[in-house]
């Protein structure tokens, strides 16, 4: 009833009292009794294929024809509900998709891939909430939600391929085939994304580095260092988390004339203390040159990490101590050593020569 008594129908569920699609659509959602946090932020963007956003939708609301569901439906019997990966559980959505212990090992394996760790949430509508949660910035955010949905999409046709095709489930290419599903859908939206399947299989950080640098990245290109400056170009590359590593670095004067380069294998290492081990080699081979002493000395690497390892004490880790103490009694012979950082476009001439580096069974030094 109004003030001035009048009646009149109200909607309500919106706070005018008035009718409206948005108010409906909100009520027609599916709420999970478990999660009042639960939100579909960021799901329905079209950054990968309507069957693959479907598929994902289905399944937080629990909709998909798992054995379960069929056996609910009156479609199987009871006795038929068991996953047919492990043949204990019966298969859920929550159990196919995130619990089934060989699945949970691939969503491990791909957050530590990017560089995270996580613990097993209770569902996966659980997983969605919080995933959809965690990673900001434009592009890289939208990379992280196209891997739930590669992960999740690849975890159910390989499902299929067992139950429909009978094909045992290769969890060797599985890692592969998910990150080359997450590389294609980057590369349909974003058409200059340079790295290739085999780039982010050996390690996540090009992309994340790419997104970084994504509005810079014209403008950065190779420069000679100032008259009376030298500048050493230095990479890692490692093939594993650990692998087989090398470095490589090549230093120019300000014509940018070749002085002297190193192409180097450096055994096991992780990508990380490869770039480190080769900015320590440019200033190792500088100060065992006496041409090269008393000079001002730039170092550039592609590698934020080791970049912010040699420019602020603080951030360091004491496993690398006997490096940086190795650097510092170094430093003595020149005038000055400066440390920044390049992207990786800029930086090829290294990222050559280390990449060879992995591949030579010894040293190779030249000075010209
Ligand atoms: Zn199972």
């Amino acid at each position: 009833m109004d003030k001035d008594g009048e009646d009149r129908l109200i909607w309500k569920d919106n706070n005018s009292g008035r009718f409206s699609v948005k108010s409906l659509c909100g009520l027609l959602s599916p709420k999970p009794s478990t999660n009042n946090a639960f939100s579909f932020a960021g799901f329905w963007k079209g950054i990968v294929p309507p069957k693959v956003e479907i598929f994902c939708w289905m399944a937080i609301i629990n909709r998909l024809n798992t054995r379960c569901m069929l056996v609910r439906r009156g479609i199987l019997s009871s006795s038929e509900s068991n996953c047919p990966i492990c043949l204990v559980e019966a298969e859920s959505v929550d159990h196919i998709l995130l619990h089934c212990h060989k699945h949970w090992l691939i969503w491990s394996k791909i957050i530590k891939w990017w560089g995270l760790v996580w613990c097993c949430p209770k569902s996966f509508s659980d997983m969605w909430s919080q995933w959809s949660s965690m990673v900001h910035g434009n592009f890289q955010r939208k990379a992280w939600l196209m891997l739930f949905f590669s992960v999740a999409w690849s975890l159910w046709l390989l499902r299929n391929d067992l139950i429909f095709q009978q094909k045992t489930p290769d969890y060797d290419s599985i890692f592969f085939l998910i990150i080359t599903r997450l590389c294609l859908w980057l590369k349909a939206i974003h058409s200059d994304f340079p790295y290739s399947p085999s780039d982010l299989i050996r390690s996540a950080d090009g992309l994340l580095r790419w997104s970084n640098a994504h509005s810079f990245r014209i403008k950065n290109i190779w420069s000679p260092p100032m008259i009376n400056r030298l500048k050493w170009n230095v990479d890692g590359s490692s093939l594993g988390k650990p692998g087989p590593s090398g470095i490589g670095g090549v230093l120019r004067n300000h014509h940018g004339h070749v002085l002297g380069m190193f192409s180097i294998p450096v055994g096991i290492l992780d990508s990380n203390i490869a770039e480190l081990r080769a900015i320590v080699k440019a200033i190792d081979l500088s100060a065992s040159n006496c041409h090269l002493h008393h000079q001002h000395l730039i170092i550039e690497s592609d590698s934020v990490n080791a970049i912010r390892w040699m420019n602020n004490p603080l951030s360091r880790h004491w496993k690398h101590h006997n490096l940086f103490s190795y650097v510092n009694r170094l430093k003595a012979y020149f005038v000055s050593i400066t440390f920044s950082h390049i992207f990786r476009e800029s930086n090829c001439m290294a990222d050559g020569l280390a990449k060879q580096g992995v591949r030579r069974s010894s040293e190779f030094v030249a000075w010209l």
